[in-house]
């Protein structure tokens, strides 16, 4: 595996473990099969268990039966379950980063008990419902609201894109809650099961095919005042968890990148034209040469990003830098090892089309490319420029 300038040399024996767990698992339960998924639009769903067996659920939470590996290692096992899938990935991220992390972070104690050790083990599924059909890049314009009756909220509004929602066991909702005068954002839980609660599947998508997406609709939902998540109020919350998906998808998109790099780098020594292997071509070697060095430094900035998190001095501006520039890499590099495979690349036999496409969704949630940008410019300037 691509590992040009020795990053993997420096890892301690618990990253090289969780590394290359993770990537037996993806090669021998996830690659033979995902091609099929991919195309029939499902999720590998009998693998949900193995994920929390294998503990890929918020290992790099304490407590509650979470392992609390470090942020190198976590890294590491997001970039190999999307050298599978991106689809896989989002599987580990929404549960791990979006759904457990404010759990964790934010929930009482009875909520935590209730829920984290469940879906560490994949036993129960969650999925994070903030963007609705009018806002996605605005999220802070949000109509879902909550309002208080008794000792319970009612909800209404809808939800959408929301990965996981047709298989979820609770959402957790973010909403304005009217009844405070400041009508600040807050997170609650919403078990899927409660009368008022609706999670259509948005079919026939052409990017992120092996993964359940879906909406959320709410209508008069009563939830008891105890689901509401406690320790966070304002957009604090639903950004916080962005920001760690977002540090996910960051290392998530090197998987893929490299995975597309091995793919092209074999089918260009195996593939013969003009009586030898195409390798032998300079323009070839061209593309092989840039795809290593963007994969490389990618691999650079999120070993970086990983030193920062881990000692605390990660801001969300960095993860906007490293989110921006490593799936635009990905996506730029997969589409060229697309190209190397000639008419071969465009099947599902190969990974580099559907990593090329499923790019596409990873370019545009989790804040588009093009937020990410202001968010650097603002950060760069001092001058927001969002509206
Ligand atoms: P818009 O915000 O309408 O943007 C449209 C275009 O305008 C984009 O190119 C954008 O970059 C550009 N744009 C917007 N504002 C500006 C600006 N100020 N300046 C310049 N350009 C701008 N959401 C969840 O809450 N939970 C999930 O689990 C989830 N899963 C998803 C899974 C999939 C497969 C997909 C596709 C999306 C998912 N999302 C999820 C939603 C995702 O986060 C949003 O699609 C994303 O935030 C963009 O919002 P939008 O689609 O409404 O696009």
């Amino acid at each position: 595996m691509l590992d040009f300038v020795g990053l993997e040399e420096g890892l301690s024996s618990e990253e090289r473990m969780v590394m290359e767990t993770a990537r037996e698992f993806v090669e021998k339960e996830v690659k033979p099969d995902i091609g099929t998924h991919y195309i029939e639009g499902t999720f590998p769903t009998e693998l949900i268990e193995q994920l929390g067996e294998l503990g890929f659920f918020a290992p790099n939470l304490d407590g509650y039966g979470l392992p609390g590996i470090n942020e190198t290692a976590y890294g590491l096992l997001m970039q190999e379950l999307e050298a599978g899938d991106s689809g896989l990935r989002s599987m580990a991220s929404v549960q791990g980063a979006l759904v457990m992390y404010p759990i964790h972070a934010y929930g009482s104690e009875e909520q935590k008990e209730k829920w984290l050790p469940d879906m560490g083990r994949g036993e129960a599924i969650g999925c994070f419902g903030l963007t609705e059909p009018n806002h996605g890049s605005n999220p802070t314009a949000m109509e879902t609201y909550a309002e208080k009756d008794g000792d319970e909220y009612i909800l209404n509004g809808a939800k959408t894109w929301i990965t996981n929602s047709p298989i979820a066991d609770v959402a957790i909702v973010w909403a304005r809650d009217r009844s405070d005068p400041e009508k600040p954002v807050r997170g609650f839980l919403v078990e899927t099961d409660r009368d008022g609660v609706t999670t259509n599947k948005i079919d026939e998508k052409l990017s992120l095919r092996a993964s359940i997406t879906g909406e959320i609709g709410l209508s008069d939902v009563r939830i008891p005042e105890d689901n509401v998540l406690p320790g966070v109020r304002g957009m604090k919350g639903p950004l916080s968890c962005l920001t760690q998906a977002r540090y996910g998808i960051a290392w998530g998109a090197i998987g893929a990148a490299r995975d597309c790099f091995e793919t092209a780098r074999q089918y260009a020594l195996d593939r013969d034209q003009f009586g030898g292997p195409i390798a032998r071509f300079q323009l070839q070697q061209q593309k092989l040469a840039e795809m290593a060095t963007q994969i490389t430094t990618a691999q650079l900035l999120a070993f970086r990003l990983a030193e920062l998190k881990e000692c605390g001095d990660m801001r969300p501006q960095h993860v906007s830098m490293a989110k921006r520039n490593n799936v635009r890499m990905a996506r730029d590099q997969s589409r060229i090892a697309r190209e190397m495979l000639g008419g071969n690349g465009i099947t599902a036999d190969y990974s580099p089309m559907r990593h090329m496409a499923n790019m596409e969704t990873v370019y545009t949630y989790e804040g588009t490319h093009d937020i990410h940008t202001l968010i650097l410019g603002h950060d760069l300037t001092g001058i927001p420029a969002y509206e």
